[in-house]
């Protein structure tokens, strides 16, 4: 709890065996982050049940192909579990392969693959081979850790592919986008900021993705990384072995937004893109502070209770929420750290309620003790939500409107603004 509490909050361990966490497996959390490489070829080496629960599981949009949408698996049977699934995952990929032409293929092992032991890596390589492109085992049995351990995996996977190519020419002033995921489009809105600042973006890992870009990304000066739960391990791989700096940054909220610009400015030493970026802001500023100003007077006294994947994201949601006159009374992510936690115990008001790797029990509970208005989360928190009469906002996967950059801050003040002031709620309440 923030305030004069002084205990650090214990995180960054497995679940414990049994208490039905909101955290997914390890294949769903490599599956969010390989998703948005949208020319290439994802399969999934398991039941139907691992595929069906990942299908389009991210609002992740596209400039081009749509490959990524298609989520194949070779719905091993009990047949297969018994004999091996080898075979019918050789022809999967052959025949899509043939199919659909892609620049690559991710190949993820689930629950099953990891019990009977198929070869996977022995496939990936032969395929590799006849088929001449790259062909890359994603290792991710679900019960093999949690969500957080799946994106060590897909960076793994990513930086297998990073370095392999070169492009003709990369600018020095360019960066990679580590960590967004274009939902609803939000990376674009991102591109246009860095391309009014004078910033080239070689590549954009993974949102709106695309295989040739990552293999060129060891070409960039700097990597720019969000949601760092899901990016720190590329970035730091990308460090060790191409000695390329990185800095962490946030898109949500009009403070965090800035920041990331400035930053980005600073790191180039670069004093036009500095005027550039101020320009920016001011002009962003300037046209949102009256809009947020009127939500502000009408939100001022609502309580907010936030459960989201990464702390850092949070961390920019209690900002933006205090923005617009709304407490945080509850904090929680999935795969916060020590120092994550830290933070936001510094930021948070005193008595807020800070959690770390809940479950709907706990949630349910906290909710309603600390008599939030809205429940911030992702879609498994939507149903907690529900069920206790309480509005919620879509921060994750599957939001349809943009949440990110300053166009996102406005779209954030309206949902929160809509969903809390609904006259429906008065009606759930017992
Ligand atoms: S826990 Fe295992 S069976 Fe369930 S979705 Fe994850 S990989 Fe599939």
């Amino acid at each position: 709890m923030a305030g004069a509490n002084e205990r650090t909050i214990d995180c960054n361990k497995a679940s414990l065996a049994g208490s039905v966490s909101q955290r997914a497996c390890v294949f769903c959390g490599s599956r969010v982050v390989l998703y948005p490489i949208v020319d290439a070829l994802h399969i999934i080496h398991g039941p139907i049940g691992c595929a069906a629960y990942t299908w389009d599981i991210r609002g992740s949009l596209s400039s081009g192909p749509e490959l990524h949408r298609l989520s194949y698996c070779t719905d091993l049977q009990e047949r297969d579990v018994i004999f091996g699934g080898e075979p019918k995952l050789y022809k999967s990929i052959i025949e899509l392969i043939d199919l659909h032409k892609p620049k690559a293929a991710f190949i993820y092992t689930t629950c099953i693959v990891g019990v009977i032991g198929d070869d996977v890596e022995q496939i990936c390589r032969t395929v590799e081979k006849e088929k001449g492109i790259p062909i890359i085992p994603v290792q991710a049995p679900g019960f093999q850790g949690s969500k957080k351990d799946g994106y060590k995996v897909a960076c793994e996977a990513i930086f297998t592919l990073v370095g392999t190519k070169s492009k003709p020419f990369t600018p020095a002033k360019s960066i990679n986008i580590l960590g967004d995921f274009n939902l609803a489009g939000e990376l674009w809105i991102l591109l246009e900021y860095y391309k009014k600042m004078g910033v080239h973006v070689n590549a954009t890992i993974t949102g709106d993705g695309r295989v040739d870009d990552i293999c060129n990304a060891h070409n960039a000066a700097l990597n720019v990384v969000q949601c760092s739960g899901s990016m720190n391990y590329l970035a730091k791989m990308m460090k060790d072995e191409y000695n390329i700096p990185s800095m962490r940054v946030s898109y949500f909220g009009i403070e965090d937004m800035s920041d990331a610009l400035y930053d980005v400015a600073r790191f180039f030493k670069d004093d036009d893109m500095m005027a550039k970026a101020r320009e920016l802001v001011k002009e962003e500023f300037a046209r949102l502070m009256p809009e947020l100003t009127w939500y502000k007077e009408r939100l001022t006294g609502k309580k907010a209770a936030i459960y989201v994947g990464g702390a850092f994201k949070a961390i920019s949601l209690v900002k933006a929420l205090r923005l617009i006159g709304v407490e945080s009374v509850i904090v929680g992510s999935q795969t916060g750290t020590t120092e994550d936690y830290e933070l936001i115990k510094q930021l948070c008001d005193e008595g807020t309620i800070i959690v770390d790797d809940s479950n709907p029990v706990e949630l349910s509970h906290f909710v309603k003790e600390k008599k939030a208005d809205i429940f911030i989360g992702g879609v498994k928190e939507r149903p907690i939500a529900h069920k206790i009469g309480l509005g919620f906002c879509d921060h994750n996967h599957e939001r349809k409107e943009p949440l990110a950059g300053y166009e996102g801050m406005i779209n954030f003040a309206k949902e929160i603004y809509a969903t809390a002031m609904s006259p429906v709620w008065k009606f759930t309440k017992g």
